[in-house]
């Protein structure tokens, strides 16, 4: 925090400046960035997930519940496939599922998840992915594609 002051000044409001390599201790000014909370939802993810070459899949590698990638973000413990639904895709209505089309339920890739109610759970297993967002998304790999994607 101390480096950012002494580099670029004052925190822009409703930003918090935060360690894009994951490591707290890390004084290297270029590693901080002023990041809005979806902005710090996303990097979350992104540190704590590795993609699979072979099924597309993004595996969440942090803690898990039930199977589920389990993650704190503002203020509140999420299934960390919603929450990269809810920041890449936006909210998810009340009573509504999110599904994991890939099966996989550590997997946190937005065009693998699809919303759904309940009754619809088994519907459209395999359906295409969104390449548009499927680009965005891979992105998100690593300090460099965080800062690219943030533009
Ligand atoms: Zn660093
Ligand atoms: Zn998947």
């Amino acid at each position: 925090m101390l480096t950012w002051h002494l580099h670029r000044g004052e925190v822009p409001s409703g930003r918090i400046v935060t360690h894009l390599c994951g490591n707290a201790r890390c004084v290297a000014s270029d590693h901080l960035a002023a990041l809005t909370a979806n902005e710090r939802g996303l990097l979350k993810l992104a540190l704590n997930s590795r993609a699979d070459q072979v099924t597309g899949c993004r595996e969440f590698t942090g803690d898990l519940a039930e199977g589920y990638g389990v993650v704190w973000h503002g203020g509140r413990s999420w299934l960390a496939h919603r929450l990269s639904w809810t920041i890449l895709r936006g909210r998810i209505p009340a009573g509504m599922l999110l599904d994991h089309l890939c099966r996989n339920r550590r997997c946190i890739e937005p065009t693998h998840l699809r919303v759904t109610d309940s009754g619809g759970n088994n519907r459209n297993v395999g359906k295409p992915t969104d390449e548009r967002l499927a680009a965005i998304w891979d992105h998100a790999e690593g300090v460099e594609g965080i800062l690219l994607m943030m533009g």
